[in-house]
């Protein structure tokens, strides 16, 4: 899927799916309620889509987060139903591996941030996007380095250890001033606590035509309302002050809402329900501009063979 949004043509990409226990995904929700917007398999996994977001200007290429990676085990694709589809769905939107000029990293979590190394044919771990410099809000970087006992396994350093050693220079660390900070022109970092330490959720475009990248504080759209939240979140009450903050901003200011997990519909507008939230159709602005692209129907059918290929595509830089 494709929207202006101010300078940005973005497009929607799949980086691929995955599975999560459907519990720890709502937290206090009980599952007859929640399985009722997205069912569980036998193992109480519920689907995951791993939605990145591109947006060229015709100057930079900039991926925002990079879904799970290649770097796993077979015991591991079989616990988390690791299907990684980017080096298919990238190309199928029209942009290599190469062409990406910045990754932004909403946090080092390793279903956000695993896709950004991979190991080469000679089992080195190197950087998937060889030109690419790699933007990380400063406190979040720090946080990963010496996670606490509740989110150590979120945090994998195999996908960013390159870039303390050989790969240093690619690494840009975004310092916040009031929980906000400025990456690029028409793309504004908005820093969120609740979750993670120093999570940054890009807020992209100008005038009638933004979006925001929601990450892990609305991870799909069965969690828009305000106490659907996930059990992995660190500080709950404060993600809820958060969250009410920027769903009001999504509805007030007809600002379009990206769910990186959500495995069927990753983009809708917000409305105010009450005291509550919905999702809605998208801001009048962006479905005038809005189109369907081949990235997405291209990562069902070519899934198989890009895991395969994978450890040699991208090389070492
Ligand atoms: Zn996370």
């Amino acid at each position: 899927m494709r929207v202006m949004l101010g300078r940005y043509e973005a497009t929607i990409v799949s980086a691929g799916t995955f599975a999560l226990d459907g519990g720890a995904m709502f937290g206090i929700i009980p599952k007859p309620l929640w399985e009722k917007k997205i069912p569980a398999d036998d193992k109480n996994r519920i689907a995951m889509g791993t939605n990145c977001l591109l947006l060229r200007d015709g100057q930079r290429t900039v991926l925002v987060d990079c879904g799970m990676g290649t770097k796993w085990s077979d015991k591991q694709r079989e616990q988390f139903k690791v299907d990684t589809t980017l080096d298919a769905t990238l190309p199928a939107a029209g942009c290599q591996l190469s062409d990406v000029t910045d990754v932004v990293l909403t946090h080092l979590h390793f279903d956000h941030a695993g896709g950004l190394t991979r190991l080469d044919a000679a089992g080195d771990l190197g950087m998937t996007f060889p030109n690419a410099r790699v933007h990380v809000g400063r406190r979040n970087w720090e946080w990963a380095q010496r996670p606490n006992d509740r989110d150590r396994g979120s945090y994998r350093d195999d996908s960013w250890r390159p870039l303390l050693s050989t790969e240093r220079d690619r690494l840009v660390l975004v310092d916040d001033v009031e929980r906000r900070a400025r990456l690029f022109d028409d793309i504004e970092a908005v820093f969120c606590e609740g979750h993670t330490t120093g999570q940054m959720l890009p807020l992209v475009g100008r005038g009638d035509q933004r979006g925001l990248y929601g990450a892990d504080m609305v991870p799909t759209r069965a969690h828009v309302r305000m106490p659907w939240i996930m059990g992995y979140d660190l500080r709950p009450v404060e993600l809820l002050d958060e969250k009410r903050q920027l769903l009001g901003l999504c509805a007030d200011e007809s600002v379009a809402l990206v769910y990186e997990h959500d495995a069927s519909e990753p983009l809708t507008g917000i409305d105010r329900d009450g005291d509550d939230f919905v999702p809605a159709a998208l801001p009048a602005a962006l479905a005038s501009s809005s189109s369907s692209s081949s990235s997405s129907s291209s990562s069902s059918s070519s899934s198989s063979s890009s895991s395969s290929s994978a450890a040699g595509a991208g090389g070492a830089p």
